[in-house]
């Protein structure tokens, strides 16, 4: 069998070629450090976390990476069982030993026969008789690479930065205070004049919510990311408040077009959310990029109108990111479309973390697994976190507003409402339906193991 190729060993690139390697498939794992570095890493090892040492919340029951913890388990993750041999005290989350951890993950893939270690940049688009390639390059994906990469995929869908907009469960917005209303009820393709979520302000609550822009904490952006020519598309909302108490009111806060049915007029100002994935669980606050530490953000987005109880799926923030439009360019396999002997793995998917970085390697790699051994590659169900994460970047997320996204349970479809004792549908909430996806989740994962497994022999 000849074998696949996969570029970086972060932990993408190391999972994708483990879990090539422990299908019976041989492995060419290339990663440039020591050649070259990046402006994060600080070692030669592989899989080496670049800043905190923790994989969050392990609580299988209740957290969605918990669950996706669990399914990787399951699926015999080299990541988790490094990360659970090395683990060091965090109360519920998973938090890792990290030189420990990289050692170890360096170890196994250096024992097993069929993997190699090549060290070397791979500077451009790999040699054409290359026929199966993972590339898992990740956030700081060498220059070289990159441009090759956004000249086959087109420089719109590649980009340097992300610039986060906060994601809501809708299930929490206000609908007494909140409504649905495209700007001028425009009719879009497939709409129906009511896309998006306005609210409301008053004088008042926008002069009050300027100046807990203004006041909020920050963070700073890191020295090398001052550097990048790309970040002027991607304007923090508290700096465009810099420029003027009035700025956000004829950027993206203008209200004309839009009537407060509660009123019948036209509002001082108005905050927009747009839906963000296909399940229509999640919306995004539209134009809301912005630096606020995550504190600040909760506090001042509370104060929205119609926001006040909202739980966020994910806040806001810009950093020095290169990630491909995978809605577009990516089919469910996480094949590159334009060449389909490319598969992308890891944050350069447009996933955000640790864990959902070597997720994303993982399933890469069983797909290319599969592919090799004349086998159909098998797609995890929707249900389980997995396939949840897959789907919302294989198709599900907005192709156009695409950022990238932490595993969250606004990306898994709803569950059924419970049945009362006296036969009545209740809606699940808060921790009982987290509970519920999560127990679905597993369930449907072993089952579709079980499915594989048997298909396998
Ligand atoms: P990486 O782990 O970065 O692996 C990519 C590998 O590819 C690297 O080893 C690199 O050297 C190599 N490489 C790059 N280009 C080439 C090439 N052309 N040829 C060969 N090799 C190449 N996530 C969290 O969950 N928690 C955090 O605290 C966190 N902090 C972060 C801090 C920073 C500064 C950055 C940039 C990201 C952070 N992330 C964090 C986000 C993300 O989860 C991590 O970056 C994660 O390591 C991504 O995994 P990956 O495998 O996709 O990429």
């Amino acid at each position: 069998i000849s074998p696949v190729h996969v570029i970086g060993g972060g932990l993408a690139g190391s999972e994708a070629s483990w879990q090539l390697a422990s299908a019976g498939v041989p492995v060419v794992l290339h990663e440039m450090r020591p050649e070259r570095g990046t402006e994060a890493h600080q070692t030669d090892g592989l899989a080496e976390l670049v800043c905190s040492n923790s994989f969050r919340s392990d609580d299988a029951e209740g957290n969605a990476v918990g669950v996706l913890h669990e399914e990787m388990r399951r699926l015999g993750s080299v990541i988790l069982r490094s990360a659970d041999e090395h683990k060091v005290p965090a109360g519920s989350a998973l938090a890792v030993d990290r030189d420990h951890f990289s050692a170890s993950v360096e170890k196994a893939l250096a024992d097993h026969p069929l993997v190699t270690v090549d060290r070397g940049e791979i500077g451009g688009l790999p040699p054409e008789e290359w026929d199966s390639v993972i590339i898992a390059t990740g956030p700081l994906t060498s220059p070289g690479l990159s441009e090759a990469v956004a000249k086959l995929a087109g420089q719109q869908s590649l980009a340097f930065f992300d610039a986060i907009a906060p994601i809501v469960h809708k299930d929490s917005i206000d609908f007494d205070i909140a409504w649905f209303q495209s700007r001028y009820d425009k009719v879009g393709p497939g709409g129906d004049g009511k896309d998006y979520i306005n609210c409301p302000m008053d004088e008042a609550q926008y002069e009050a919510f300027i100046d807990a822009l203004l006041a909020a904490e920050k963070m700073e952006f890191r020295e090398w990311e001052k550097d990048t020519p790309y970040f002027d598309g991607c304007m923090p909302i508290e700096v465009m408040a810099e420029r003027g108490r009035e700025t956000l009111r004829f950027g993206p806060m203008k209200p004309v077009g839009l009537t407060d049915p509660r009123t019948g007029t036209r509002a001082h100002a108005v905050v927009q959310l747009r839906q963000d994935n296909a399940l229509g669980t999640l919306y995004n606050i539209v134009g809301f990029q912005t630096k606020m530490r995550y504190g600040a953000q909760t506090e001042v987005f509370r104060t929205i109108p119609g926001l006040e109880k909202a739980e966020f799926a994910r806040l806001g923030g810009i950093h020095r990111n290169t990630f491909i439009n995978s809605p577009t360019l990516l089919d469910g396999t996480l094949r590159m479309k334009a060449q389909t002997r490319l598969r992308f793995a890891g944050q350069i998917t447009g996933v955000e973390g640790y864990v959902e970085s070597a997720a994303i390697g993982l399933l890469a790699g069983r797909f290319a697994a599969a592919e090799r051994l004349g086998q159909n590659p098998s797609l995890p169900p929707r249900t389980t976190a997995l396939g949840a994460l897959l789907s919302h970047i294989t198709g599900d997320a907005d192709a156009e507003t695409f950022q990238p996204m932490n595993v969250n349970f606004g990306l898994f479809p709803p569950v059924e409402p419970e049945i009362t004792p006296n036969g009545k549908r209740r809606k699940l909430k808060g921790r009982d339906r987290k509970a519920a996806m999560a127990g679905r989740a597993l369930r449907d994962l072993d089952a579709w193991l079980a499915e594989t497994r048997q298909a396998a022999e």
